[in-house]
């Protein structure tokens, strides 16, 4: 099987279980045990944080929150901040940040607005400043959109954001981006979410990452662990797994980047340019090449590749269940909706490899000109 669905989700790291699964077998004690056992967790469990934190931010700024997911880290980001007035996000977010922002309004708590995103995902800058005023609390801008794979210059726009109004607490959801692309925290993003799972993590483990000088008010309460800001009995063991995970990832990230970089480019050439258009930018991140099959179904390709030991994604997994038959994202660029009805997300990992890549094109490039056949 061909996997090029790693965007979803990724394979977790054997190498990750093999050195946490003491922690499942043996240091199974809780770590907010008075005994020494608990003790050792917790200083495990911190080191966990400053080798996690560390790869992308200076912790002598920032923090960083274990929860259980990007979902949660963002949720926790939006609903612990957006607090009155309006909330700033764009067009182009994962249906965690959206869908918190829409409740924001039925709760009665912020307006929600929805900055537009240039043809290439990126969100549009000038429009996404000339919704903020001196009414906006919080903004969140995406780092690596999930479905086109465009990157916004996250710091950049933080400053601007900042100069416009200083008040307003800026969030990144980087769950796309943490130790996919190079990338270090300036001083005006006060909130980052990333998710384990994205990069040979397991799921079910996330974080937030904060400025120190924020205090952030918990959004799940209880025995107070991650002090006082997120309870809930650690997930050690995942914990754990992502530590080691991230160490592999952020060790290769500069060649995994130039070599996804070729990968991509190499699909991309290979395939038939009669049944599929580019959406992807080459500017954008090379662990994504979305295209589209125009006049054909997206979801039937899937299936067919699916047949034929390939995995792709149409889009985002998360909102695969969604009653939008259209990818709001795919609109939003100024594709038309026979574009956004074909669209395929294929999405790699250092792990992908130059035949499997070949082999992909080949299968692509068969189940396209058959379906097209057959729709004539
Ligand atoms: N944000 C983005 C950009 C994502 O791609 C995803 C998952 O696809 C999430 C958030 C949600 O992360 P999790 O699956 O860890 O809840």
């Amino acid at each position: 099987m061909i996997y090029l669905d790693n965007a979803a989700t990724t394979k977790p790291s054997a190498k990750a279980l093999e050195r946490a699964s003491a922690y499942v077998t043996e240091k199974y004690y809780n770590p907010s045990g008075m005994y020494k056992e608990g003790f050792a967790l917790q200083s495990e469990l911190k080191k966990a944080r400053s080798v996690l934190l560390s790869k992308i931010a200076d912790e002598s700024a920032f923090e960083l929150i274990f929860t259980s997911c990007g979902t949660e880290s963002d949720n926790q980001a939006i609903f612990s901040f957006a607090r009155r007035g309006n909330a700033v996000t764009t067009v182009g977010e994962h249906s965690a940040v959206t869908a918190a922002f829409h409740e924001l309004k039925t709760r009665g708590v912020a307006e929600p607005r929805f900055a537009p995103l240039e043809k290439d995902g990126r969100v549009n800058v000038q429009a996404l400043l000339d919704m903020i005023d001196e009414k906006t609390c919080f903004v969140s801008v995406m780092h690596v959109n999930n479905e086109i794979g465009a990157i916004n210059d996250i710091n950049g726009i933080a400053k601007l954001v900042k100069q416009k109004n200083p008040r307003v607490i800026f969030h990144c959801d980087g769950v796309q981006a943490y130790g996919k692309i190079p990338f270090k925290l300036s001083k005006d993003v006060d909130l980052y979410s990333v998710s384990a799972h994205k990069i040979g993590g397991l799921k079910g483990v996330g974080a937030l990452i904060k400025r120190k000088s924020l205090q952030l008010p918990p959004y799940i309460i209880g025995g107070g662990q991650e002090g006082g800001r997120r309870s809930g009995t650690e997930n050690v063991f995942g914990i754990m797994h992502f530590q080691y995970a991230a160490e592999e990832k952020f060790a290769t990230l500069k060649e995994d980047f130039a070599t996804l970089q070729e990968y991509r480019e190499l699909l991309w050439d290979l395939l038939d340019k009669e049944v599929y258009t580019r959406l992807s930018a080459k500017e954008g991140t090379p662990y994504i090449l979305s295209v589209a099959a125009r006049g054909l179904r997206g979801e039937i390709l899937l299936h067919m590749a699916n047949d034929k030991g390939l995995i792709v994604g149409t889009g985002s997994a998360c909102s695969s269940n969604a009653k939008n038959r259209y990818s709001k994202v795919i609109l939003a660029c100024g594709h038309d909706e026979k574009t956004a009805d074909g669209v395929l997300r294929l999405s790699f990992s250092p792990q992908t490899t130059k035949e499997e890549i070949v082999q992909a094109a080949a299968i692509l490039n068969e189940i396209g000109r058959e379906l097209a056949r057959k729709m004539k």
